[in-house]
């Protein structure tokens, strides 16, 4: 019976009274799913006795489940799988770009029920909490009010936030320095909220429940409006500053390639920033255009688009073989607009690829994800499971 057939209204509240001992229990369920008792105690080194004082209080409230009969693997002895009910809180997933706000309702696995995405209004801090209050309000009435919230966007938190101050947020592309609003956020929706980078968000969603789930090591590079990247090695996703992003984006694959503003050939960016696709598409082509366009007329045989496609394709084989050079990451998950264009040169990534490899018999595993931002606000909900049920901030 879920909590809300038992006719009590779910809060957020239940997951924080979880024993700090008792969250790695809470993280094996959620990513991995149901698991026997003798199994999770494995997993997690530690005695079955632990674990079962551990899980009783859990089972008690009804935070955990036991789910039917199975037998045990080691003593074949007959035993209940512990599990969460997934399906009995909800969370608001959202992120934010420069002319838009993408919202997702999603349960505790981060499967989205509900979805909807506008442009973005006024760029105050107040404004945009109340478009986040008015955008959960509306998914709330199509689906169920989420208990907690992740807020994505492109921006970090304030480097002089310390111990005892009020948590800040940087974003530049809002032109947002030091501004509260985790708390704002709070005061406007009434239910704990959590900001985070986005890049960083979709990375941790990607691993718990999306393209890289199991995987320990792998890297996610995003190419739209900017240049993102993240990298997650041990299982851990390692934190980086704007400044990093920055370096990256503007790391040079080949220095007789195109130019980017800040006046460097043949950088990330230059090759794979949505930008310079629509402006050197723009500019073959004499009109604007979109990136689905692109992708389309390079398909039809038009020289311009196709020599757009090779381009950006073939940086992007490039900067895959880097990445997997530098750090050992086997996989490398690819999100962002530009996906679209460079989705449809296939064989100008390999191409890149093997210029960089040496040994180029393993393939790197390149997983191209969807290029909506739903994926995207999918990440600012596992941000809020992470962040309140998980760690239990
Ligand atoms: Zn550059």
């Amino acid at each position: 019976m879920t909590s809300e057939q038992r006719g009590d209204r779910p809060s957020i509240e239940a997951w924080e009274a979880v024993s700090p001992s008792a969250r790695p229990i809470i993280r094996e369920l959620l990513v991995t799913g149901p698991r026997t008792r003798t199994e999770l105690a494995r997993r997690l080194g530690l005695s079955t006795g632990s674990l079962t004082r551990l899980t009783k209080p859990l089972v008690r409230c009804g935070l955990l489940v036991e789910r039917g009969i199975v037998h045990d693997e080691t003593h074949g002895h007959p035993t209940r799988p512990l599990d969460l009910v997934a399906g009995d809180y909800h969370f608001l997933g959202v992120k934010i770009t420069a002319d838009g706000m993408y919202g997702v309702v999603t349960d505790l696995r981060a499967e989205v029920v509900a979805e909807h995405a506008e442009p973005l209004g006024a760029r105050t801090p107040e404004a945009v909490a109340a478009q986040v209050a008015a955008l959960r309000d509306r998914l709330a009435r199509e689906s169920v009010p989420p208990v907690a919230a992740g807020v994505t966007l492109g921006g970090n938190p304030s480097p002089l936030g310390g111990a005892g101050q009020l948590a800040t947020f940087d974003a530049p592309f809002l032109g947002w320095r030091q501004v509260p609003l985790e708390s704002v956020l709070h005061e406007t929706l009434k239910i704990p909220c959590v900001v985070r980078n986005d890049v960083a968000a979709l990375a941790h969603g990607q691993h718990w429940f999306g393209a890289a789930r199991g995987l320990t090591d792998f890297a996610l590079v995003t190419i739209g409006a900017g240049i993102g990247y993240a990298l997650c090695l041990g299982g851990r996703v390692l934190e980086s500053t704007e400044e990093d992003l920055v370096e990256f984006g503007h790391h040079i694959l080949d220095p007789g390639g195109p130019m980017c503003p800040v006046g460097h050939r043949g950088c990330v960016g230059s090759y794979l920033s949505t930008e310079a696709i629509l402006s050197a598409a723009a500019y073959g082509l004499h009109r604007p255009v979109q990136p689905e366009e692109i992708a389309r007329r390079a398909g039809e045989g038009n020289a311009v688009c196709q020599d757009i496609v090779r381009q950006g394709s073939w940086a992007l084989g490039v900067l895959a073989a880097t990445i997997a050079n530098l750090t050992g990451v086997k996989t490398v998950l690819i999100a962002g607009e530009s996906l679209e264009v460079v989705r449809a040169g296939r064989r100008h990534i390999a191409e890149g690829m093997r210029r960089r490899r040496l040994h180029h018999h393993r393939p790197i595993d390149m997983r191209m994800l969807s290029s909506s931002f739903s994926e995207w606000a999918r990440g600012g909900a596992v941000e809020a499971v992470r962040t309140f049920v998980v760690e239990g901030r």
